[in-house]
């Protein structure tokens, strides 16, 4: 599970994050929408421990990680722009997180393909992402994302860079591997309406660091809960 209780995030006398009191359920995606500006980054980077709330309490299961450093949180995370080394081979990509959390080179050996074949991309492990198309690349970023086997995966618009026909093949597959991964708990940030509906079980729509509604996804698009849902979610008469 994650849990965010009462968090709070500031930059200077901007409060970026108010109080924001949200729990994704084991097993459970759930993605994050609303317009630009209204926190859903801060939200995740504070999963990640990219940024420190001010207030309140983030829960990784059952642990409080909000002063844990980023590696310590058994996370995996993957941001718009891929952002794998370019001097690096597939393969090293992924086993680079790997190594910097102290796997043997036996395990590295194995885990590698493991993960390549997840998202399937097997073939490619001698490539550089310079080789590969953004789809393919944001495939590797994900491998590389699960290579640790995280609890937790943390998506921050990973398809808005791609274009709109693989957008929608990666995402039969995101709903793929989740199928396959079913313990994996996933906080999904995107303005992608359709992706929300696509693959999250909730949704929470944010606005000026709040959390403004959060319910079923089909029950949020059929019964909005305010106006503003209403109207973000273009339902609005
Ligand atoms: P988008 O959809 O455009 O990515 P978002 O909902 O993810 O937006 P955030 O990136 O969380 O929004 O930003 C929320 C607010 O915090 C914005 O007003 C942004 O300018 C501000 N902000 C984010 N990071 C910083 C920072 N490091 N320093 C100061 N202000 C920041």
């Amino acid at each position: 599970r994650i849990g965010f209780e009462n968090v709070s995030v500031t930059y200077g006398s901007l409060t970026v994050l108010q109080s924001l009191t949200l729990t994704v359920n084991p097993g459970e995606i759930v993605a994050l929408i609303g317009p630009s500006g209204s926190g859903k980054t801060t939200a995740l980077r504070a999963v990640a421990g990219f940024v420190r709330p001010s207030s309140g309490r983030i829960m990784i299961g059952d642990r409080d990680v909000t002063n844990l450093a980023p590696y310590d949180r058994k996370i995996g995370m993957v941001v718009q722009n891929y952002a794998l080394f370019p001097h690096m081979r597939v393969e090293e990509n992924v086993a680079f997180g790997l190594r910097a959390h102290g796997a043997s080179e036996a395990v590295v050996r194995a885990r590698v393909p493991e993960c390549l074949a997840m998202v399937g991309m097997g073939a490619y492990a001698k490539r550089y992402p310079r080789e590969l198309s953004g789809g393919q690349q944001q495939r590797i970023a994900i491998a590389r994302a699960l290579a640790n086997k995280p609890q937790v995966l943390l998506l921050d618009e990973p398809l808005s860079a791609l274009d709109a026909q693989i957008r929608r093949s990666m995402l039969d597959e995101l709903a793929k591997l989740h199928r396959d991964l079913p313990a994996l708990t996933v906080l999904y940030v995107t303005h992608d309406q359709t992706e929300a509906l696509t693959l999250a079980n909730h949704i929470g729509i944010m606005r000026d660091g709040r959390l403004k509604a959060f319910g079923g996804a089909q029950s949020l698009f059929r019964n909005p809960p305010n106006r503003f849902a209403a109207e973000f979610l273009g339902r609005a008469n």
